[in-house]
């Protein structure tokens, strides 16, 4: 947790001082103040946790926080951390990142480290569309399997990648002109677009006798991973570098997914507007 509140006034972690007394804005429970030379500021619950504000959440989550926040503060736009929004669906009631534009117009980035189901997400999507707000969920993604991926130049590719039924999804929600799931490499700070394509397996040639005595050949043909998936990932694109625009997509709904209608955010690579 990156914002705790210091009689009634919400302070960021970054700027807190040790041995003042913090209120947890979620359960109102009193919070410590963590800091040390590695690890990022934060405020910490103390044992028995029953906050749901508390649960969940990682040091990679908060340092993504962190870093987005601070690349829009630096743009001077008006943006806020952990940004409480009381008529928001869900046990927890916060935005991870609440920008607003110069024309009023306000998104939330939600930064997506641990799972999610279906239900979920699609709830809170509708509920923040609801609110007039646009969204952008964003995941995250490690250095190492950046590292690990083939490099095609101005893309990577990670032939096996185990996508999470929330990622599809996510990838999906833009309106299919601005179609994708972004990820945010913590460990370097920078962006990348990605798309799931099919994973193909090779099931090779063979042959066995049958119960009656006959000669059966199999296999010689590819098929569809389930459990893979390819991601091709475009960029990277450093966060001073990424805009953010309003999208609008229409309510669908299929054999798994389900999508709300409705006005959301969408990040803008350097590369579309250069399209244009
Ligand atoms: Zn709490």
């Amino acid at each position: 947790m990156l914002v705790a509140l210091k009689a009634d006034l919400r302070i960021e972690a970054s700027e807190a001082q040790k041995g003042d007394k913090y209120i947890c804005p979620g359960c109102g429970s009193s919070v410590v103040l963590k800091r040390g030379r590695i690890r990022i500021a934060h405020f910490s619950h103390r044992p028995p946790i029953n906050c749901s504000w508390a649960r969940g959440e990682t040091i990679a989550h908060m340092n993504g926080k962190k870093m987005l926040f601070d690349s829009l503060r630096a743009r001077n736009l008006a943006v806020e951390i952990e940004a409480v929004l009381s008529n928001l669906t869900g046990a927890d009631r916060r935005a991870d990142v609440l920008v607003t534009s110069p024309r009023g117009f306000r998104v939330a980035i939600e930064i997506q480290h641990s799972n999610i189901d279906l239900d979920n997400i699609f709830a809170r999507t509708r509920s923040y569309m609801e609110l007039g707000i646009g969204v952008v969920w964003i995941g995250m993604i490690s250095g190492d399997l950046i590292d690990e991926a083939e490099d095609y130049g101005n893309c990577r590719l990670i032939e096996r990648y185990q996508a999470r039924p929330w990622e599809r999804w996510v990838c999906n929600l833009p309106s299919s002109k601005s179609k994708g799931i972004w990820y945010l490499e913590y460990e370097r700070a920078r962006l990348w677009r990605g798309q799931f394509e099919k994973h193909e397996i090779d099931v090779p040639d063979s042959s066995f006798r049958d119960e009656y005595g006959e000669e059966v050949y199999v296999g010689g043909y590819t098929k569809t991973s389930k459990r893979w998936r390819e991601l091709w990932l475009e960029g990277p694109f450093q966060l001073s570098e990424i805009r953010i625009g309003r999208d609008v997509r229409k309510a669908w709904s299929g054999d798994f997914f389900e999508y709300p209608g409705g006005v959301l955010a969408k990040l803008i690579a350097p590369s579309d507007i250069n399209l244009r």
